[in-house]
């Protein structure tokens, strides 16, 4: 069966006037947060849920009326502006693996959001995949980033980094290769400019980046606070099919039991607090909430507001 990835209507060529949105701006009290769409890249939907019966992944995918092979992975990025620091966190897949060409925007949209790379001041990386890194690489950014603009991410990941375990993994080949070799690649090329952190790191004024792992070991999510509003951006922590099954293991998680604890406790503390969440993976904007439902979850999309 062939999926076709050309949904959207007459998108034209990509560029600053595409038609697609691709950015959703907030504000979280001062904070300004854009979620910008890198785009959608697809792998097989087995990759959902290395541990669950075929068939109830079949009927999750059936009940969306979505097909049963293929899964298009959204893609998220977040820039951060707080306390005059403009913060990237995460920068989109690059163009690391040739056969994703509706991913890997990142720059071009940073540009048509009128975001000069060179006014990034800091780099925050969820964890070392690369579809979180790879952007670092592209061009229009790799060669426009402040050549010393500092990366902050978890000193665990750098160190699982350098010789990575991929046991408890079900990637789909060749990923496990180009992954391994695109982050021994960032330790090597970025390895001056990295700013490890054991547990957090505030990053700017209300912008906390703590290591949650599970995901893999330095995994970390990002919670911004201020004036009373909260938002928390759970990178990999959460994909779309985790609300209904959040004890699914992902085919990217490296501890999946860990990143199953991980998940339920973040998605319970972010249901009690019912504040805004933003996810790697979840589809564009990926603003909502959680509530609980029975023994799960529910996400609750935000209204758009424009
Ligand atoms: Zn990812």
């Amino acid at each position: 069966m062939s999926v076709s990835l050309e949904k959207t209507s007459h998108p034209g060529r990509p560029g600053s006037d595409e038609l697609i949105p691709s950015r959703y701006a907030l504000r979280v009290g001062e904070i300004d947060v854009l979620v910008i769409s890198d785009g959608v890249f697809s792998l097989p939907a087995a990759t959902l849920a290395t541990n669950a019966d075929p068939a109830d992944l079949a009927a999750w995918l059936d009940d969306r009326l979505l097909p049963p092979d293929v899964y298009k992975w959204p893609l998220n990025v977040v820039v951060v502006r707080s306390g005059g620091r403009t913060v990237l966190i995460d920068a989109g897949i690059g163009r690391e693996y040739p056969d994703y060409p509706r991913a890997g925007r990142l720059a071009m949209r940073l540009d048509a959001a009128g975001i000069d790379p060179a006014s990034v001041t800091d780099v925050v990386l969820t964890h070392m995949h690369m579809d979180h890194i790879g952007g670092l690489f592209a061009d229009g950014l790799r060669d426009r980033l402040r050549p010393d603009v500092p990366i902050h991410l978890a000193a665990v990941e750098t160190e699982f980094w350098a010789s990575p375990d991929f046991s408890r993994t079900a990637m789909p080949p060749p990923v496990p290769d180009v992954i391994r070799a695109l982050a021994g690649r960032f330790l090597d090329e970025y390895g001056s400019q990295l700013r490890p952190f054991e547990a957090e790191y505030k990053v700017a004024p209300g912008v906390v980046v703590s290591r949650t792992g599970g995901h893999d070991p330095g995994h970390s999510v990002v919670r911004l606070a201020s004036g009373g509003d909260r938002l928390t951006f759970l990178g990999d922590a959460v994909f779309p099919n985790h609300f209904d099954h959040p004890d699914w293991y992902n085919a990217f998680d490296h501890d999946p039991e860990e990143a199953v604890r991980v998940r339920v406790r973040l998605l319970r503390e972010l249901a009690a607090s019912r504040e805004l969440l933003v996810a790697g993976h979840l589809p564009f904007p990926s603003v909502g909430r959680v509530a609980v439902a029975g023994d799960v979850f529910r996400f609750v999309p935000a209204i758009w507001e424009y």
